[in-house]
């Protein structure tokens, strides 16, 4: 039952939601709680890819993978030597269970705001006709939020090799392991398996990993990373896999060389997941990437059908699929007209020392602004004098120079992820380097240099 639909449709339905992860599900809870009548159809898990494939099982695994590191620091601080063992299927099984106990609350929420739920993979029949299964469902409009899926280049012996749909679930540990790709999901993959103990490569194809973030913080991440005990090969590339009579895979590499490993992860990327959903009978056109192109009201090219979240040409973040699917219902539902405000969006890896980042890299910051001076610090964290450890941390502050505005801030080092949501707020703020120096900082943390960096570089 909707409770609080005020709907008067001729359509069976006023808003029709394909897919039930975090946009989906966003866009319908706040449209049926200002009244629309509302269903989402889900063929797999309710959550997806964030719930149960991605942010959350993986910064499970980022949180278990971080105790290798803490019981060797522990040592220093006067913690007496114990020799911890892993065992793989108490995380796996232990996340199996919290994860389902996610999918209980999505599916209580949807419930609870009056959304009909149905099962199963919904196809465009029409502009305001889906079909799921043998029935039908009309709506006056329909939202396309099926997300990504993970991108996998063929070549022979591929099918060896999983995504980040299968890696959380492995039967077995894999003491050796070999991530392909230089993304988000591959470094930070590199650093779990590192961390949990698995002999770990990743191999990236070009020169360096993470394209598009700042230079330095690229080669300091690479630095560190490499420091920590993850093999990087960089140019480097699988042209075949093989399986061996022990199980075992056997890959070769594009320079001829061979490696044996347990599993391969391929992290090569993700594309919109909209196979099979009727596009024929629609005219929803994408852009040259594949993805679903929108204006800033989420319509389509065909004007009751919208899309949000991964499978549009904006960045694929759950926080940003959240804000469109809040802004879809305020608009349409709620007499407010909300556009999303996509400047200044922080966001963190979960590699290992973490990298967080909001606003321009150096390099685009120079070409966008021309004249910007740029303040670094590089320290080692008090943490690691008496815990042993030789990570360091780099922070970064570009600052347009005319206008004094900070217009990129960058960090690696441990929890740059928490740290850089506040920094986005100052940023979204306006704040200039004279008031992030007017900051009285915070001591001792990692956190105040960002308020106490008064020498530039250049
Ligand atoms: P990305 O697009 O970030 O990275 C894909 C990587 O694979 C790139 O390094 C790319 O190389 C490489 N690659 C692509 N095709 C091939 C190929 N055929 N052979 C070898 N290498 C290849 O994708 P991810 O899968 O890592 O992540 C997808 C998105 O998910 C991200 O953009 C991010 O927005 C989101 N995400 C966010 C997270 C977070 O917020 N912490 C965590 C995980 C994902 P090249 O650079 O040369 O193109």
């Amino acid at each position: 039952m909707n409770n609080n639909n005020t709907s008067n449709t001729p359509y069976d339905y006023d808003l029709f939601v394909i897919g039930a992860g975090s946009g989906g599900v966003r866009a319908s809870r706040m449209s049926a709680g200002f009244g629309a009548k509302v269903a989402v159809a889900e063929d797999r898990y309710m959550g997806g890819t964030c719930v149960n494939v991605g942010c959350v099982p993986k910064k499970l695994y980022v949180y278990a993978s971080q105790f290798s590191n803490a019981f060797k620091d522990s040592q220093g601080f006067g913690w007496s030597k114990t020799t911890p063992s892993f065992e793989w299927s108490t995380l796996r099984d232990n996340k199996i269970e919290e994860i389902s106990r996610l999918n209980g609350i999505y599916d209580k929420m949807l419930d609870g705001a009056g959304v009909d739920v149905i099962n199963g993979r919904a196809r465009f029949v029409d502009q305001h006709t889906v079909s799921v299964g043998d029935k039908q469902y009309t709506a006056e409009k329909i939202i396309i939020a099926t997300g990504t899926w993970p991108y996998k280049p063929d070549f022979p012996g591929s099918e060896h090799a999983v995504t980040s749909n299968e890696i959380f679930d492995l039967a077995e540990f894999p003491k050796r392991i070999i991530v392909v790709g230089g993304g988000y999901i591959a470094v930070e993959f590199a650093g779990i398996f590192n961390g949990l103990g698995a002999q770990t490569t990743q191999l990236y194809r070009g020169p360096l990993f993470l394209r598009g973030f700042d230079q330095d913080i690229r080669e300091f991440a690479a630095k560190e990373i490499a420091a920590s005990g993850v093999d990087l090969k960089f140019n480097s590339n699988i042209t075949a896999i093989e399986k061996q009579a022990d199980g075992s895979l056997k890959a070769t590499l594009e320079d001829g060389s061979s490696m044996e490993t347990d599993a391969i992860l391929y992290a090569t990327g993700r594309k919109p997941h909209i196979q099979d959903l009727g596009f024929d009978n629609v005219n929803v056109e994408l852009d040259s990437r594949g993805k679903i192109s929108i204006d800033e009201n989420f319509k389509t090219s065909e004007d009751s059908i919208y899309a949000l979240g991964d499978l549009t040409p904006g960045m694929e973040l759950t926080p940003v699929a959240l804000a469109e699917g809040m802004a879809f219902a305020k608009t349409q539902y709620n007499n407010q007209p909300t556009t999303v405000d996509y400047n200044y969006i922080a966001t963190a890896v979960f590699c290992q020392p973490n990298i967080g980042t909001c606003g321009l890299g150096e390099e685009a910051a120079r070409e966008k602004y021309g004249e910007i001076t740029v303040f670094e610090s590089n320290f080692r964290a008090m943490k690691h004098t008496i815990g042993g450890r030789e990570e360091r941390t780099l922070m970064k502050l570009i600052v347009e120079t005319k206008t004094d505005k900070v217009v990129g801030i960058h960090m690696v080092g441990e929890d740059a992820g928490e740290i850089i949501q506040g920094m986005a707020i100052a940023m979204k703020a306006g704040a200039t380097k004279a008031i992030f120096d007017s900051t009285i900082g915070i001591h001792p943390t990692a956190a105040e240099e960002f308020v106490t960096m008064r020498t530039a570089k250049n």
